[in-house]
């Protein structure tokens, strides 16, 4: 919570208990929710909370750089608390979507600056595919 209320105080926002609720609920999981999920899950604990203020508190988050928005290719975004660089895959079957770790990206981005002459700053680049879940599931049909 100490760390939460600095966190804030740096970024000079308000601390309100929607922005902290959508906060915390962000860094409590990898599952990249979409607005109206993480809306879902606040239900129980805020009731009188509506969607627009979710969409409010994640828009005012992202503004100040404390999570990620992520445009997998919906008609809306996904959310991620957690924001050093790493890139999504996202399984076409479930539409999970998961973190891809690690130092993936390296050689791309030496081969785009190479033909393109950028100094590349940063990237987002979004994998698609069949979960290991779905692609068993398929196999046993
Ligand atoms: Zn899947
Ligand atoms: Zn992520």
């Amino acid at each position: 919570m100490n760390n939460i209320t600095s966190i804030f105080k740096e970024k000079h926002l308000k601390l309100t208990p929607q922005r902290i609720a959508v906060y915390k609920y962000l860094r409590s999981t990898k599952e990249h929710p979409s607005a109206e999920a993480i809306y879902n899950a606040l239900q129980e604990d805020y009731p009188t909370m509506s969607l627009a203020t979710v969409y409010k508190a994640l828009k005012t988050l992202s503004e100040v750089g404390l999570i990620q928005e992520l445009n997998v290719g919906e008609g809306n975004f996904r959310y991620d608390g957690s924001t050093h660089a790493h890139s999504h895959i996202k399984c076409s079957v479930c539409n999970r979507v998961d973190d891809v770790e690690g130092n993936v990206l390296g050689d791309l981005h030496a081969k785009a600056e190479e033909q393109t002459k950028y100094k590349i700053l940063s990237s987002q680049v979004y994998f698609y595919g069949i979960c290991e879940d779905c692609y068993s599931k398929e196999k046993d049909i």
